[in-house]
């Protein structure tokens, strides 16, 4: 099997669009649809018919183009099943423990409720690839509009489940302030200073940070790390549960 083609490309402000492409299958999904303009260029420039728009959640920038995109290209629409009524035009739902095929490979779809309440992510096992939507960014997490801490901690324990080097591809460009954030909580986080360091150096050249790996987020993202006696301490919490570090961390983020 090959590897399936991903073409990211910025939108809007800070959004990725990501068109995940079979060539042999001759199947192109647009994941999330934060501009339908910008999707329809770049499947000109590449050629590529869509076939499927993959939604993660609800919110204007990722399903925003949905019904565009699906007048003029005929696709159809996935997304969560715990959301069907706020995504446009949707055609299948899936949820937890779902998995269908994209082409030739395999898509397996988890409930990760938190940012929103329906929010899924898409993992690809056999490409090591994942599509986390607002779930989880580059040294940070999404914000709790419609759940709670509780419920994003058990949504990101399922992607810390997965193998280390899944290549995590988030929907927005926040490495570097999520990473001065997560400098204030983890200072003395060695492989977090050497990270900053590398993420200043690729914006300076005006280059993407993401994807990332699983990997690199367990070493340096602080909402995956509850367990840090390091992020323990400078917040006050050693010896606190991790649902309750993970909780204080999220709202000191919010006030940052
Ligand atoms: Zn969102």
């Amino acid at each position: 099997m090959k590897p399936i083609e991903i073409h990211q490309f910025p939108c809007l402000q800070d959004n990725y669009g990501y068109l995940v492409h079979d060539a042999d299958a001759g199947v192109t999904a647009a994941i999330d649809t934060p501009d339908a303009t910008a999707i329809l260029a770049a499947l000109d420039e590449r050629g590529w018919r869509l076939t499927h728009i993959l939604n993660t959640h609800h919110h204007s920038d990722h399903a925003g183009g949905n019904l565009e995109l699906k007048k003029r290209t005929g696709c159809r629409i996935v997304g969560p099943r715990a959301d069907a009524a706020r995504i446009p035009g949707i055609d299948e739902q899936v949820g937890d423990g779902d998995a269908f095929e994209l082409g030739t490979h395999r898509v397996e779809v988890f409930d990760t409720p938190g940012h929103t309440r329906g929010h899924i992510v898409y993992f690809l096992p056999g490409d090591d690839v994942a599509f986390v939507g607002d779930t989880l960014f580059a040294m940070g997490c999404g914000r709790l509009f419609e759940g709670t801490p509780a419920q994003m901690w058990s949504s990101l324990q399922k992607i810390l489940r997965w193998p280390e080097r899944t290549r995590l591809y988030c929907a927005h460009e926040y490495t570097q302030s999520n990473g001065r954030f997560a400098l204030t909580v983890e200072p003395g986080n060695g492989a977090l200073v050497e990270r900053m360091a590398e993420v200043a150096r690729v914006r300076a050249a005006g280059k993407p940070t993401v994807p990332t790996t699983l990997a690199l987020e367990k070493a340096t993202n602080p909402f995956l790390r509850p367990a840090s006696a390091g992020l323990q301490a400078t917040i006050g919490l050693t010896g606190a549960s991790e649902v309750e570090v993970f909780a204080k961390t999220r709202a000191l983020k919010d006030a940052f």
